[in-house]
């Protein structure tokens, strides 16, 4: 008997093998053992999945609100129990998780209120007498694929949109992070929806991640991951002629001008470097400093490094927790040997931490005299790792900025509205920020990139529309 159990046609269904889910924090720390599925267990909730398609794609508006601003209100609710147990399995400071809980539960809130709002249109035929509607309608079976490092509002903003617009879900998160797509679960669960609208089967990607991906009564599949795993599932789906949208990795810059309000810059780079670990899709992995303003950005930056309380999440002190896993540590190490290798200075951390309790801690790194032809500056890394690149001007800034194959956010730190503005427009990024960290976005506008950071419509606010509704076009003849 596995505590925590798959989610499958309205029912809790156990499994013979478990999922470990350990405290990246303190590997004694076992979360729960958590049900691992199997291709069979895919097969049955896809085919619950289809079963439920007509009762909940028929549902009033009201009804489909109704349920996804129970579940708001539960996840806002239990927001400090909840981001506790999601710093615990991933290791973000509990701030952040708590904070993750309660952007969820804004998110299910937002998209109780799409429900109600999905409107038409209708539009003046150019035939004489004719009348044509434009109406959007569920698309019917969303596969939903989720990612470790943001293990709560991930799935919440892929699953509320798809119940919002009277799709069915069948969710796999990661492995590292059951237990929150679990109580996630567990609270959908009693929110009122027909059983098989929702199922939740967990395990790894390879087995239970592929089978969704080539299930035929699966039609659409929102993944959230990396760029390699993302070109995968691209070509499982699009073989089978079934809808993707894809969010994967990014190098995402930070330019700092010399005109640069120092301070803030120094807490764009801090914020979007390391907090959250640097495990973030947005995080600010590319610090583009002109040379006016170098020496003291970085001369700031190492002091504050100094002073970056690394520890548990779950202490109130910790400024930046853990690594998440073993496998993620390894590969930050790896790109630091990689980076003096290449002949950057690592100018400040990267050693590996000692805590009281044994976990994944490292240092946060600082590599500088890098340019941008360095694998560190082209590769994602996804840790606690960035690198500064002097230029000599804001055209140079800019072109560096874009001279990477992702295209996620950008940002840039200056006083000049004319740079301002300019980099705004240039950017080749889905997402720009100006004197803000380049991660940390809104809940209710569109999230996305261009170039191998995305694929497909964007995800988030009404623009989510796009992908999990089907437009159709009528044409009446009133006689
Ligand atoms: P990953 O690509 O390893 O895994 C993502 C999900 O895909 C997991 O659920 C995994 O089990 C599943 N999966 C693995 N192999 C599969 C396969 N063959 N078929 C189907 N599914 C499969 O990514 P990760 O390590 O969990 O997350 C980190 C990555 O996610 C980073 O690259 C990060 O940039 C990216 N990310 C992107 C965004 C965004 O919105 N752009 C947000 C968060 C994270």
């Amino acid at each position: 008997m596995v505590a925590f159990k798959n989610y499958v046609a309205g029912e809790w269904v156990d499994s013979s093998q478990a999922i470990v889910n350990r405290n990246p924090a303190d590997l004694a720390d076992v979360v729960g053992e958590y049900a691992r599925g199997d291709k069979a267990l895919v097969g049955r909730s896809v085919a619950a999945a289809q079963a439920a398609v007509g009762k909940w794609s028929q549902a009033t508006p009201q009804e489909r609100a109704d349920a996804l601003d129970r579940i708001g209100t539960e996840l806002l609710a239990r927001r400090d129990e909840l981001g506790k147990l999601l710093t615990r399995e991933e290791g973000k400071i509990v701030a952040d998780g708590v904070g993750e809980v309660a952007r969820a539960g804004a998110i299910f809130k937002f998209f109780a209120g799409e429900a109600v709002r999905l409107g038409g249109e209708k539009v003046p035929s150019v035939r004489f007498g004719v009348e044509v509607e434009i109406a959007r309608e569920p698309v019917g079976v969303v596969g939903i694929i989720t990612p470790w490092n943001f293990p709560i509002a991930i799935p919440a903003w892929k699953i509320a949109p798809a119940l919002a617009y009277g799709n069915c879900v069948v969710f796999k998160p990661a492995e590292l992070v059951p237990g929150s797509a679990w109580a996630l679960t567990e609270i959908i669960a009693h929110s009122g929806l027909p059983a098989g609208a929702f199922n939740l089967v967990m395990g790894s990607g390879a087995e239970i991640g592929d089978t969704i991906c080539g299930a035929a009564g699966i039609d659409a599949i929102s993944f959230t991951g990396s760029t390699a795993v993302g070109a995968i599932v691209r070509r499982a789906v699009t073989e089978r002629g079934a809808r993707v949208q894809l969010e994967m990795g990014g190098k995402n810059p930070l330019v700092v001008l010399d005109d640069a309000d120092l301070p803030n810059a120094v807490g764009c780079a801090i914020n979007g470097a390391y907090f959250q670990t640097g495990q973030r899709c947005t995080a600010s992995s590319r610090l583009i400093v002109t040379a006016g303003v170098h020496d003291r950005f970085v001369a700031a930056l190492v002091e504050r490094l100094q002073k970056l309380a690394v520890g548990p999440g779950l202490d109130p002190a910790s400024e930046m927790g853990p690594v998440v896993s073993e496998a993620q540590l390894a590969q930050d190490q790896r790109y630091l040997a990689i980076g003096r290798d290449e002949g950057a200075r690592l100018a400040f951390g990267g050693e590996r931490l000692n805590r009281p309790a044994q976990g994944y801690y490292m240092a946060p790194a600082l590599f500088t005299d890098t340019h941008n032809a360095m694998r560190i500056n082209r590769e994602e890394i996804f840790g606690p790792v960035a690198s500064v690149q002097k230029v000599n001007d804001f055209d140079t800034a800019l072109e560096t900025a874009n001279d990477t194959e992702y295209g996620l956010s950008s940002g840039i730190c200056t006083r000049s509205l004319k740079y301002a503005s300019a980099f705004k427009r240039h950017s080749r990024a889905g997402m720009v920020t100006v004197n803000l960290p380049t991660a940390g976005v809104d809940y209710h506008v569109p999230f996305g990139g261009r170039k191998n950071s995305s694929y497909g419509p964007r995800e988030q606010g009404a623009y989510a529309r796009e992908f999990y509704t089907a437009v159709k076009t009528s044409y009446i003849l009133p006689i």
